[in-house]
């Protein structure tokens, strides 16, 4: 087991695929070891990391080194082959709905080969969805067809700014308005089908609306960018979570415990804890603080609160 070199247990989220990765193969073995000379507890490997010539030794450092991993996967056979290989690590597997799915479509003719290669294989998966705004109307067959499944844990994660958001494919983001839609959408059945499944969900918003409201309030405690989240890009660019884009510092020449300990944190720390002005007043700060930080500053301001909120409540 790792010992934390850092001042607080670090999740990383780790951007892997090969379209976007510019960084050799020894450059990604090396940020593999700065998260385990740091003592990182959890690593998320997103993108298709199993289609990386080489993850089998990338996972390998990880594994030995202490950290607990998850890794995102459309199910292919390539990326069988790969985790053939490296089932002795005990990976955590996320099935790609957002990679497996067109756009605007709710044809999901081709998550049941993909959830079926990977049991065949002898390996369940949760599904993972990022929603942006084209998956609205997606959200809720997808909930029925994994409570059908039985597939046991359904993901929302924070929105990746990587090229889904950032790139020529650029995809919108959702809005206030898109929280009310979004409950029109969803009909009871694929609320009940939420139900039935273990849910990870960061953002508040959509907690209070798949979820079981008043069941985690103690541990949301606002943004945990830059706190208990860390994100590393295709460059190794670190980041405060995988929705905030100003660079900490850069894998592997510095450290991990040296970016983490650096000014750049330092002052984001400070500017997490600072009231956002459009949340003056509200109610709910105590446990929303603003809500997602990283998109907020990006997209509107320092000033802004969440792009899904349209309190002040
Ligand atoms: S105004 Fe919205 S984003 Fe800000 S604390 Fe309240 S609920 Fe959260």
């Amino acid at each position: 087991m790792s010992h934390c070199a850092l001042d607080t247990p670090l999740r990383i989220h780790w951007y892997l695929c090969p379209g976007h990765d510019p960084l050799p193969l020894s450059d990604l073995r090396s940020i593999a070891r700065r998260c385990t000379e740091a003592g990182v507890y959890h690593l998320l490997l997103d993108g298709t990391p199993l289609a990386i010539s080489g993850i089998d030794g990338i996972l390998s450092i990880l594994h030995q080194g202490g950290c607990r991993l998850s890794l995102m996967t459309r199910g292919t056979p390539p990326e069988l082959d790969a985790l053939a290989g490296i089932a002795e690590h005990s990976p955590q597997l996320w099935l790609d709905a957002d990679g497996l799915v067109a756009p605007a479509s709710t044809d999901l003719s081709s998550l049941d080969p993909a959830l079926n290669h990977l049991r065949a294989a002898g390996f369940e998966a949760g599904i993972s969805l990022p929603l942006f705004r084209d998956r609205l109307t997606l959200l809720g067959p997808l909930l029925l067809w994994a409570g059908a499944r039985r597939a046991g844990s359904f993901k929302l994660p924070n929105i990746p700014l990587d090229a889904r958001v950032c790139g020529p494919h650029e995809r919108a983001l959702c809005g206030p308005g898109d929280l009310d839609r979004l409950r029109d959408l969803l009909g009871p059945d694929a609320l009940q089908a939420a139900s039935g499944l273990r849910l990870q969900i960061h953002d508040l918003f959509l907690w209070e609306l798949l979820g079981r409201p008043g069941s985690r309030h103690a541990e949301y405690g606002g943004c945990q960018g830059a706190n208990a989240l860390a994100y590393i890009d295709a460059r190794g660019q670190v980041h405060a979570c995988s929705s905030w884009p100003g660079v900490l510092g850069t894998l592997p020449d510095a450290s991990l415990q040296g970016i983490w300990s650096g000014e750049g944190r330092r002052k984001l720390l400070g500017l997490i804890a600072s009231r956002p002005q459009e949340c003056e007043g509200c109610a709910a700060y105590a446990r929303c603080r603003g809500g997602c930080r990283g998109l907020a500053v990006h997209f509107c301001s320092q000033d802004a609160k969440d792009l899904w909120c349209s309190g002040p409540r």
